[in-house]
């Protein structure tokens, strides 16, 4: 599991094998033609991360084509914001539409040809019913619908009351265009199906053009038939729509692209659905859609992974014909692998502890050469200066220190990582007993760290110089629920009730080596000793530096995948 894989959908499932057999038999002309078609209604998450992956990964792999196409066919909960957002993230994935980029509506007016076309040809009716009686009408999984007693309308009414619905002359919900299909039929979408409804709202594109809008099951085959689609992949819950799906296609007499189902993503300790996220962002408990924890395409950006390291957990996460959850650790080593071998090492103290090294003479200073890389000095280094006064992290002080402790007491040699060995003398406190600093002594003959006559030193702490570093501040995130599913806990309470309240924890006062002074927004480093940052794309400014926390250094996927018997 160690390869760094940047080839999205290089692993073979039951899609390649159906792909592969139609350019075998030339099912389609040799054509591979694929589509992502996110609704506008929210952001992109890490679910529709595999949706793309897969999509333009295979049009990638087959040198086809794939088009974002956003299904905006519900005016009530579109918005042009989410169609930019989409853009972005699609694109900072590293996939590129070029010049397919479609919109569902578009083809209203395909659509409503077609519809029209559905009605003169006796399989499709203006049923009257209200919702209620619909219902009721419908049956349910035990029991068969009944047929509306609007069913038997002439094609000429049928044809008069679906332009006055058009023509806006009814209400919400007064009228419904409907396939002609069975109310009898054991899938109960095959049950006459609505294909129109009345709804009197403006859409982000069209206006108030339309006061009819087609509904999904109708809308999406059109859309993948005008657009030419050969595999149509969609995620397992439309997997009994595709009766639907074809009927439609099969009565107009058009090109009629395969549907193809695969099973959605799910991720421990994440919620995926848009409605859900939206919630969290309307009730204020995250920072907006890419607050940095929050499972979204434009939140794991902003918090610091990589698109390629998201990719290769598409690619490693496979496509599967049956649900299951993935576990949040294995995205997390994905990234840990992605980083470890991209980012630079620097130091960084997070909770400064001042240290006054008493033989080194005032006002001097030197610099150590350190590679951003250990081991692999040809990819960099950078100058590290040291002097009198420095800084350790806090807890790596300890006045009583326990047996086997390796970093500093009073009385304890340690290295600071390329510099120098240092003793502790003595510890200094202000009035409430609180260590404010500590008075230590460097050996000059273990410059650059290493230990002048053999002696043993276990411990080594990372550091910083006091008159050189910069000020930073650091925000570290964790998990957003303190539970593996938060939907499906039976406790009465909503999801939101197993958010992890210190999920986010701001740090202000720390201090970075000086190489880190303007660090690039959306760049990213290993501080030494304690995890993965990434400079805020929004907050990090020239004056101000503000870095995110990523992800910490520790791995717990190799201990779960050894459980589960290795992959
Ligand atoms: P949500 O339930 O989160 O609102 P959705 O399915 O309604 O998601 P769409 O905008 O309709 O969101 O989805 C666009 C495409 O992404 C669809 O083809 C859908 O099947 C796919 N998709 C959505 N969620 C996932 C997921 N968790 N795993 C894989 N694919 C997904
Ligand atoms: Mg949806």
């Amino acid at each position: 599991m160690n390869e760094t894989n940047d080839n999205p959908q290089s692993r073979s499932n039951f899609i390649v094998e159906i792909i592969e057999q139609d350019l075998k038999t030339g099912k389609w002309g040799g054509r591979v033609a694929t589509r992502f078609p996110p609704e506008p209604n929210g952001y992109l998450h890490i679910g529709h991360a595999k949706a793309i992956c897969l999509s333009f990964g295979l049009a990638q792999k087959y040198g086809g084509t794939c088009n974002l196409r956003f299904d905006d066919t519900n005016p009530t909960k579109e918005d042009a914001e989410y169609v930019e957002s989409i853009k972005e993230d699609v694109s900072w994935l590293g996939f590129d539409w070029g010049d397919r980029m479609f919109f569902a509506s578009d083809y209203f007016k395909t659509m409503h040809e077609y519809a029209v076309k559905l009605i003169e040809d006796g399989k499709a009716y203006v049923d009257s019913l209200s919702a209620e009686e619909t219902a009721a009408y419908r049956g349910d999984y035990n029991r068969p619908g009944k047929n509306s007693p609007h069913r038997d309308r002439s094609v000429e009414e049928n044809l008069d009351l679906f332009s006055r619905m058009k023509n806006g002359e009814f209400e919400d919900g007064e009228h419904l265009l409907r396939a002609k299909i069975d109310m009898t039929s054991p899938n109960m979408n095959m049950r006459d199906p609505a294909i129109y409804r009345i709804r009197h709202a403006s859409h982000h594109r069209t206006g108030d053009e339309w006061c009819i809008y087609p509904m999904y099951d109708w809308a999406h085959g059109l859309e993948d038939s005008i657009e030419q689609i050969t595999h149509s992949l969609c995620t397992l819950e439309f997997e009994n729509h595709r009766p639907l799906y074809d009927w439609f296609l099969e009565q107009l007499d058009v090109y009629h692209p395969q549907q193809i189902e695969f099973a959605r993503l799910n991720l421990s300790y994440t919620v995926m659905s848009k409605r859900k996220l939206l919630d969290l962002v309307s009730d204020d408990l995250v920072n907006g859609w890419d607050d940095p924890r929050m499972p979204t395409i434009s939140g794991f950006r902003r918090r610091g992974y990589t698109a390629a390291a998201i990719r290769n957990f598409c690619d490693r996460i496979g496509v599967a014909k049956r649900d299951n959850t993935v576990d949040l650790a294995l995205l997390e080593h994905t990234i840990r692998e992605d980083l470890n071998e991209t980012s630079p090492r620097v130091m960084a103290v997070l909770d400064p502890l001042k240290i006054v090294i008493e033989n080194y003479p005032e006002g001097e200073q030197e610099e150590f050469e350190a590679p951003y890389f250990p081991g692999q000095e040809e990819r960099g280094t950078r100058a590290i200066p040291f002097s009198r006064e420095i800084f350790v992290e806090r807890d790596d002080f300890r006045e009583e220190a326990p047996r086997k402790w390796r970093r500093l007491a009073p009385g304890k040699e340690v290295r600071l990582r390329y510099a120098c060995l240092i003793t502790c003398n003595e510890v200094i406190k202000d009035e409430n007993g609180e260590v404010t600093e500590l008075r230590c002594t460097w050996d000059p003959e273990s410059r650059g760290g290493t230990s002048p006559d053999g002696r043993k030193v276990r411990g080594t702490l990372h550091w910083v110089n006091a008159s050189t570093a910069v000020m930073t501040e650091v925000r570290q995130y964790d998990r957003l629920f303190n539970v593996i599913n938060p939907l499906a806990v039976e406790d009465g309470h909503s999801f939101v009730e197993h958010i992890n309240h210190s999920s986010c924890e701001i740090l202000t006062g720390c201090l970075a080596e000086p190489s880190l002074a303007g660090a690039k927004p959306e760049s990213r480093f290993q501080f030494e000793r304690i995890g993965y940052f990434c400079v805020d794309r929004y907050d990090s400014t020239d004056d101000k530096l503000v870095f995110n926390r990523t992800i910490t250094l520790r791995d717990s996927w190799a201990k779960i995948e050894k459980k589960l018997g290795g992959k």
